[in-house]
Parts: structure tokens; sequence; C-alpha cells
């Protein structure tokens, strides 16, 4: 997606340890014109295959995989990161590392919106070293779900978890994939 990899280029920040910072349009303030159209995008992409619901992880996912729920019209389901008191009964949850954080949290979803059969597509803003994905595939499996593919917004390629996830089947679609980043400049994979 041209204009993403322009955005990237022009607002992104190279932070130590590999961390892009996108907070001008993705990540703290959003654009929301834009995320709507990255919610159409992945819409487009998808439309080869029926889906039922969205499931994301709070919280940097939950505005793209709205946009996208916006536009498939789907329910949106975000993994909260906490076991709040308001989750009833025994949810499904798992542990996942965080690669910005450097720390291991749980991720729970509760049982009654995540149903054995459903087509679920996972969104998220970020794949890295794809933790964050394969804690959703775990809840998924939990479930009894179906993962029909992943959209995320920025890939970093030279992390081995979209490479992983490719391998083990997983449908990823990614709309802009870096391919190296350093003081001198953002380089994407071409797509
Ligand atoms: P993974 O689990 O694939 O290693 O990392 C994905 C998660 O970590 C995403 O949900 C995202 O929130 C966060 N993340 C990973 N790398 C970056 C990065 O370079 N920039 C930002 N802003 N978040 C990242």
């Amino acid at each position: 997606m041209k204009a993403l990899k322009d955005k990237i280029r022009t607002e992104g920040k190279i932070l130590p340890g590999s961390v892009l910072k996108v907070s001008s349009f993705l990540n703290h303030q959003m654009d929301s014109d834009f995320i709507m159209k990255i919610g159409e995008e992945f819409a487009r992409r998808f439309q080869d295959v029926p889906v039922d619901k969205i499931l994301t992880i709070e919280s940097s996912g939950i505005a793209v995989a709205l946009a996208v729920g916006t536009a498939l019209h789907v329910p949106v389901l975000f993994a909260k990161k906490h076991l709040t008191s308001n989750i009833f009964g025994e949810p499904y949850q798992t542990v996942v590392h965080s690669y910005t954080h450097n720390s291991d949290y749980t991720v729970v979803v509760e049982r009654e919106y995540l149903n054995q059969g459903e087509q679920v597509l996972l969104i998220d803003d970020f794949l890295a070293n794809g933790k964050a994905l394969e804690g959703l595939l775990e809840l998924i499996s939990q479930a009894g779900a179906v993962a029909v593919g992943a959209g995320i917004v920025i890939e970093k390629g030279f992390q081995e978890g979209g490479e992983r996830l490719r391998q083990a089947g997983l449908r990823v679609e990614s709309l802009a994939i870096i391919e190296d980043m350093d003081e001198s400049g953002i380089r994407f994979r071409e797509s």
C-alpha cells in the first residue's frame, strides 16, 4: 500500500531495538481517515474468504480492527491483556511475550464471544516475532474457531514471525513489509 509506505517514510521514527514509532498516525494519535482506508484495503484483500469476526489484541490493534470490521460489516473482538472483574466465568487465555516491553502478559477472551466453527480474521498493527499472533491463534484453537488469515499493517520482515507463521500455513497479508531500517532510511520489500 503505497500511501502507507509514504507515511512511514515521512512520519516514522526508528527507536533503539529496531522499534518503529508511528505514533503520529497509528499508535498514539490516530489518523482516522487513513485508518478507515487501511480497513477497506484489508476488506479488499480478504474478499475471497468468508469472515464472521475480527480478532485483535489491545490496544494498538483495536482501531485498525474496527476499520476492517466496519468495511466487512462484522463484529470486532479484542483480546484483553488483563483479567478484569467484568470477565465472567473461565475465559480462553494464554501467555504472550511482548516484543516492545520485553515481558510476558496474559491475554483473555470471554468464551461467549468466540465460538466453535467461526471464521476469524486476525488483525494487528505490527508483526515482529509473531508472538502476539501466536497468542491469538491459541485462543482461536481453544475455542475451536478457524483462523482464515492475518492482516498486518506493518510487518518487520527482518524479524522471523512472518516467515514462521506463513510456513505454518497461515495466510498473512501485510500492507507494508520493512526489509531493513537504519539511520540512512527505511527499505520496503517489493509487494
Ligand atoms: P510480535 O508479537 O510479532 O513480536 O510483536 C507484535 C506486537 O508488538 C504488536 O502488537 C505491536 O504492538 C508490538 N510491536 C512490535 N514491533 C513493533 C514496532 O517496531 N513498533 C511498534 N510501535 N510496535 C511494535
